[in-house]
C-alpha cells in the first residue's frame, strides 16, 4: 500500500468512526427525528408567488429572522429536470403538471440573527436557479446542486429545519463550484455519479467526494448553529447530518433512500453528466 493510499484509508476510517458515533440506534429513533426536522417553523402557507417573512425564536438570545422570496415560474433547467418524470407509454416524455404544482422557484433567501446574515444572492451570480419541491415524490428524494446546469433542487420545504439544512448544504457546493477550478468540480460530479450508481471508484476518489461532502455539511451546520443556537433542533440536525447523510457517502448500503437512489441512478447520471 502506498503512502497516499494508506493516508486515504485513514481519512475514510476516521470518517466512518464519526458516522458510527452519530448513528441512530433504531428506525424509530430515526423516524421520530425526521418528523421533528420536517416540521415547519411557520404556519404561513406557500402561495403561487410572494414573500414569506417570520421569526424563529430561540431559548437564548434574539430570534432568527427569515425572508423567502419566491414564485412558481419553471425555467428551462427545471423543466429539463421535471420532464423525464412522466412518460406517455411509447410516447415522448412530457412535463407532469401535477408535479409542477408543488414546485416553487426561490428568488432569494435572507436569514439574519444578530450580526449573522446568510443571503442566497451572495451565491447566485447570474446563472443559478434554485427550486424547492413541497411534496417530494417518494421515488425521487435526492436534493442536489448540478454544476453543469447550475441548478439547485431541494426536495423539502425550506421552511423546515431539514429543508433549510439542505438549502445551506447545496449552497456550499455552489460556493465551492464558484471558487474551485471548474474542471475539478466537474470531475467530482462524475465521481459522485459513479458512486450513486454503485460503480467502483478509487479510494482517493471516495476521499475527494467525502471531503467535499464534509465541507458542505460543516458549512450548513455552522450556518444553522448561528441561526438556531444550542437547541434540540440543532442536535437533531447534527445527528442526521453525520448518521444518515454523510454515512450514505461512506457506504451506500446504509442509506435509507438507497432503493430510490438506485432507481434514479440513470436519471441522476443524465443530470450530472449533461
Ligand atoms: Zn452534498
Amino acid at each position: 500500500m502506498s503512502f497516499f493510499e494508506s493516508k486515504s484509508r485513514k481519512y475514510l476510517n476516521r470518517t466512518e468512526r464519526i458516522t458510527d458515533k452519530k448513528s441512530f440506534s433504531s428506525d424509530d429513533e430515526l423516524r421520530e427525528t425526521e418528523k421533528r426536522l420536517n416540521k415547519r417553523f411557520t404556519d404561513i402557507p406557500w402561495e403561487q408567488e410572494g414573500r414569506m417573512e417570520f421569526d424563529i425564536s430561540s431559548k437564548k438570545g434574539e430570534p432568527a429572522h427569515m425572508v423567502f422570496e419566491y414564485d412558481s415560474v419553471i425555467d428551462e433547467k427545471m423543466e429539463d429536470y421535471l420532464r423525464p418524470l412522466r412518460r406517455v407509454p411509447d410516447g415522448p416524455y412530457i412535463v407532469d403538471e401535477s408535479r409542477q404544482e408543488s414546485v416553487r422557484r426561490i428568488r432569494n433567501v435572507v436569514v439574519t440573527r444578530g450580526e449573522y446574515r446568510f443571503d442566497l444572492s451572495d451565491f447566485a451570480g447570474d446563472d443559478l436557479s434554485v427550486y424547492i419541491r413541497l411534496n417530494p415524490d417518494p421515488y425521487h428524494t435526492t436534493s442536489f446542486y448540478n454544476p453543469e446546469s447550475k441548478l439547485i433542487v431541494v426536495n423539502k420545504d425550506v421552511t423546515s429545519p431539514s429543508g433549510l439544512d439542505i438549502l445551506f448544504h447545496e449552497s456550499a457546493h455552489r460556493l465551492k463550484d464558484m471558487t474551485e477550478n471548474p474542471e475539478y468540480y466537474k470531475h467530482l460530479a462524475s465521481i459522485r455519479g459513479r458512486s450513486i450508481r454503485r460503480q467502483p471508484i478509487f479510494t482517493a476518489e471516495r476521499v475527494a467526494l467525502i471531503r467535499d461532502e464534509r465541507f458542505a455539511d460543516a458549512f450548513a451546520l455552522r450556518t444553522l448553529y448561528r441561526l438556531l443556537g444550542e437547541s434540540k433542533q440543532f442536535e437533531d440536525l447534527k445527528k442526521w447530518t453525520y448518521g444518515v447523510n454523510l454515512k450514505s457517502y461512506y457506504t451506500q448500503d446504509n442509506h435509507k433512500d438507497v432503493t430510490s437512489r438506485n432507481l434514479l441512478g440513470t436519471l441522476t447520471d443524465r443530470l450530472i453528466h449533461r
